[in-house]
C-alpha cells in the first residue's frame, strides 16, 4: 500500500496522480501529490514505477502499516534503499537494465501447453512458487 511521498524528491510532475487506477492521490495546493484515499490503494506499484525521481514508496503490505512502522518512515525506507525500489527492480529509469531482460520466470518459458513450432520446445518446469502445475499434493489414499 502506498505509504510515502518524499516532498524533497518529488518534482510535482503529476504522473502518479494520473496513473493511479484507483485515484488515491490528490494534487496538493503546493503541487505535491497527497495520499488522499489510502484505503483505495490496491498495492499495484504503478505510481512508484512511473515516478521519475524515485519519490514514492509502496509498501508490500496490503493494509496501512501504521505510523510506528519503518515502512511508513521515509528515513528508514531511504536508508534501506527502498524509496523507488520497485521502479529500480523492474528496471525503469535511466541507466537501468529492464527487468524483462533478467526475467527467469519459468512459467513464461514453459508455457504454452499447446505446441507452437515457432516457439520450440517448452523449457522444463523448475521447482518454484510460480510453478502451479506441479505443486498439487498427491491425493490421499483412504
Ligand atoms: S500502488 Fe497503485 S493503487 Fe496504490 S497509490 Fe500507487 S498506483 Fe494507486
Ligand atoms: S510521480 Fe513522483 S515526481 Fe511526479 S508528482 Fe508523483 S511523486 Fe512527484
Amino acid at each position: 500500500m502506498i505509504e510515502i511521498v518524499s516532498d524533497t524528491a518529488c518534482i510535482s510532475c503529476d504522473l502518479c496522480v494520473t496513473v493511479c487506477p484507483t485515484d488515491v492521490f490528490d494534487r496538493g495546493a503546493d503541487g505535491l501529490p497527497v495520499i488522499a484515499r489510502q484505503s483505495d490503494c490496491q498495492t499495484c506499484f504503478m505510481c512508484e514505477a512511473y515516478c521519475p525521481t524515485d519519490a514514492l514508496y509502496v509498501s508490500p503490505v496490503s493494509v496501512p502499516v501504521g505510523a510506528d512502522s519503518p515502512h511508513a518512515s521515509e528515513a528508514a525506507v531511504r536508508q534501506a534503499g527502498l524509496l523507488g525500489g520497485y521502479r529500480e527492480m523492474v528496471g525503469w529509469g535511466r541507466g537501468r537494465i529492464p527487468g524483462s531482460r533478467l526475467d527467469q520466470n519459468p512459467v513464461l518459458t514453459a508455457i504454452p501447453p499447446l505446441a507452437e513450432p515457432r516457439l520450440g520446445e517448452p523449457a522444463p518446469l523448475a521447482d518454484s512458487p510460480w510453478n502451479h502445475s506441479r505443486s498439487e499434493p498427491a491425493p490421499k489414499s483412504t
